[in-house]
């Protein structure tokens, strides 16, 4: 058994301070058991927990990691900003720089307006969709996470195109009412509701890449139905980026799938590894954002002179180098080929979903592409999976509905070794 001791007694430390000794649940380890690792250093694709030990990361910080840790040439830019202060609550270049490279690779953002995480730009995002179309509800899909804005943490009720209820206490049924909440790939569930509520809908917001439970492929056709449904009902059509932008290409899923939405959320990968996020549209839209318009949306810390520094360092790397997306899905197809091999010789049911650097592997034996099937996974082969790869120096995201998140410094070497570890594993599956 590997030693954990300083991780297990830092976490015992934290849970008399923080709920759940966490800042976000997921890393407690709930659904794994266990106490989760405290990582003390990154370096490339590895990193080294407070006891000692590295591990090859297939996590990378849920994603915005695409060049790995401490990549030298954001650490430079960073320090170098760095050194002069870290915030001023002023405009400062950085933001305009950040935001003409990402306004110029994406044809349908001409303005775009940085917040400080993925939650905040998609709240944002509603409000502008609301206050731009004087319509009040959204409809979003099951199965779909977009933070835990109040009006999205919402799941499906019973029957087709009726309203959905609250996955949180805490938050009022007036809001719950606002959100329709309907299951992927299924145009006729969107045409009955569009029919009954579109006089009334602001929005359609969807992850054009589900990632929220492990990866769901989706049907392009699908998404070029929403495209035309919104377009004759004008509602907005919403595609939250925040995992999918820059990762599948530079111009996200959009860009991959030929897809123009009218707005736009990206998240923590806009910040190379700081709090960030944005949403943008087409000017039209944007100028109705305070101080040009009546939507009212804020920040202090917005467009920070780290976050800003560190995004633009990633992306300018991203963007000089297309390459990179291709290397990156080379990578993703070899695990997938590696993973496949090893469990294809046991008789565990399993399926692995895979799109550019993104991969999951569900332990079932239907096809994953939505919630529902997504939860037929098998939480106890999961955790013995998860705990016997982590024992092997493997760090996967420590729960069943996740997608792995691959970055440019893992090497062959690295997914062979991943591999083989998997080898290991599967004997006490
Ligand atoms: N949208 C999507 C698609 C996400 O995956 C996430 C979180 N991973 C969010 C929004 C929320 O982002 P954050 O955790 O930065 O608030």
């Amino acid at each position: 058994m590997i030693k954990r001791d300083s991780s297990t007694q830092l976490f015992e430390e934290a849970k008399k301070v923080l709920p759940g000794g966490v800042n976000s649940p997921v890393r407690a380890f709930r659904s794994v058991n266990g106490a989760p690792i405290y990582f003390e250093e990154g370096s490339g694709a590895y990193t080294k927990d407070a006891d000692g030990n590295t591990y090859i990361d297939l996590c990378c910080s849920w994603g915005p990691l695409i060049l790995g840790h401490a990549d030298p040439r954001v650490l430079k830019k960073v320090s170098s900003v760095m050194s002069k202060g870290t915030s001023f609550g002023a405009p400062n270049k950085y933001e305009t720089q950040l935001a003409r490279l990402i306004v110029d690779n994406h044809p349908y953002i001409e303005k775009i307006r940085f917040v400080n995480s993925g939650t905040e730009a998609a709240m944002s995002a509603i409000r502008l969709a609301r206050g731009v179309t004087g319509k009040n509800k959204i409809i979003k899909f099951e199965g779909c996470y977009h933070g835990h804005v109040d009006s999205l943490m919402v799941k499906a009720g019973s029957g087709l195109a009726t309203l959905g209820t609250s996955t949180s206490a805490g938050i009022p049924e007036a809001f719950v009412q606002e959100t329709i909440v309907l299951p992927l790939n299924d145009p006729s569930a969107v045409e009955a509701a569009v029919k009954k509520y579109g006089h009334d809908i602001a929005c359609i917001a969807i992850e054009p890449i589900p990632a929220n439970n492990g990866l769901l492929l989706q049907d392009k056709e699908f998404l070029l139905f929403l495209r035309k449904i919104c377009t004759e009902n004008n509602i907005l059509l919403f595609f939250d980026e925040v995992i999918s932008g820059f990762r599948v290409a530079f111009a996200g899923a959009s860009g991959y799938y030929g897809i123009e939405p009218d707005m736009v959320a990206f998240g923590k990968i806009i910040g190379g590894g700081f709090p960030v996020g944005a949403y943008a549209a087409k000017a039209l839209v944007m100028d109705n954002v305070s101080p040009d318009g009546p939507v009212y949306q804020a920040g202090t810390l917005s467009g920070n002179p780290l976050a800003m520094a560190a995004g633009l360092a990633m992306l300018q790397s991203l963007n000089q180098e297309e390459e990179v997306f291709n290397r990156l899905a080379e990578k993703t197809a070899y695990l997938h080929q590696g993973l496949d091999s090893v469990l294809s010789t046991t008789n565990i049911p399993y399926q692995i979903n895979r799109l550019g650097s993104m991969i999951s592997v569900h332990f079932t034996e239907i096809p994953v592409t939505d919630f529902e099937t997504a939860a037929f996974g098998n939480n106890d082969t999961f955790k013995k999976y998860f705990h016997g790869m982590l024992e092997q120096g493997i760090y996967l995201p420590p729960s069943a509905f996740e997608s792995y998140f691959l970055n440019d410094a893992l090497s062959f070497s690295d997914i062979d070794q991943t591999i083989n570890a998997l080898h290991l594993v599967i004997k006490k599956l």
